[in-house]
């Protein structure tokens, strides 16, 4: 690996990095690794000192925390206080950290130890959960967010580099529609399915309905949101409420809209119970 580093004929100082999980599925770093064609460019772009899912000798040296997953124990808050005290920069690293990701899906559970008890039984529980799932940013500073369950890694790969180079981090302000119209996909409305692309944030290239499955917001609020407007089309087609609700509440970027619907249209609230 070449120690002199190069952008634009410019040296620039290849960061300590480090990947970290709380809990997560781990596709997140998985997305990194699975990129085999540009993984060796990606490599000599950053010194990375600690990740769990390729090396094994982790160093406690980094200046740039890229952290997977959501808050959901007491353990985890300790472990991200601690990855904030060392970083210099912390990356919300794919919407289970950005949003709480599936993991949230635990808040809205009438019984919220039921997923212990399935998992663990009832005796006394090896981990101490918390009351709700929270987003990194309820418990740290968080200096950028990737989204994205997984991440998409050719974005990530531009926001690293951007990093590297000391250039501010840009996300996408448009909605997936416009990525949508402009491959040509049959849009689901028109086949009476509901999607989120009309509110969620772009990057994705519109990867569901490239595949013929609607927007669930993975990647939380575009810049510009109209929900009224998404809701009427939801209505207009005959498709219940519901049916928008699963999604808006599926990663956790949309709850503040899933838990207004549910109060505007008399279903219970589960999120406070
Ligand atoms: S955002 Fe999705 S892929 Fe990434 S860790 Fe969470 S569940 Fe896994
Ligand atoms: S399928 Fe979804 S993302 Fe595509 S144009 Fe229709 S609403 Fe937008
Ligand atoms: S289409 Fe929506 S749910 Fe699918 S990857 Fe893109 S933002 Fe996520």
């Amino acid at each position: 690996m070449n120690d002199e580093l190069t952008y634009l004929e410019v040296s620039v100082s290849r960061p300590r990095v480090g990947f970290f999980e709380l809990a997560s599925c781990e596709g997140c770093q998985l997305q990194l690794l699975n990129n085999e064609d540009k993984l060796l460019d990606f490599l000599n772009l950053l010194e990375i000192v600690e990740f769990r899912e390729a090396m094994s000798e982790p160093s406690g040296d980094y200046q740039i925390a890229f952290v997977e997953g959501s808050v959901s124990t007491r353990e985890d808050i300790e472990h991200l206080q601690t990855i904030r005290e060392k970083a210099a920069t912390l990356v919300a690293f794919g919407s289970c950290s950005c949003f709480g990701g599936v993991n949230q899906l635990r808040n809205r559970f009438m019984n919220r130890d039921w997923p212990y008890q399935q998992v663990y039984g009832t005796g006394t529980l090896p981990i101490s959960p918390l009351p709700e799932v929270l987003p990194l940013s309820a418990v740290v500073q968080v200096d950028v967010e990737i989204y994205g369950c997984p991440v998409n890694k050719d974005e990530v790969e531009r926001i690293i580099t951007d990093l590297v180079v000391g250039k501010p981090v840009r996300h996408p302000k448009y909605p997936v529609c416009m990525e949508c119209t402009a491959h040509g996909y049959v849009c689901l409305f028109d086949l009476d399915e509901v999607c989120l692309g009309p509110v969620t944030r772009g990057g994705c290239d519109a990867w569901c309905p490239a595949g013929g499955t609607g927007c669930y917001g993975c990647r939380g609020p575009a810049e510009v949101t109209n929900l009224e407007q998404l809701l009427t089309s939801v209505l207009e087609k005959g498709i219940p409420v519901e049916t928008l609700l699963d999604r808006l509440e599926c990663f956790g970027g949309f709850h503040k809209w899933a838990d207004r619907l549910r109060r505007e249209n008399h279903f219970p609230d589960t999120s406070q119970e």
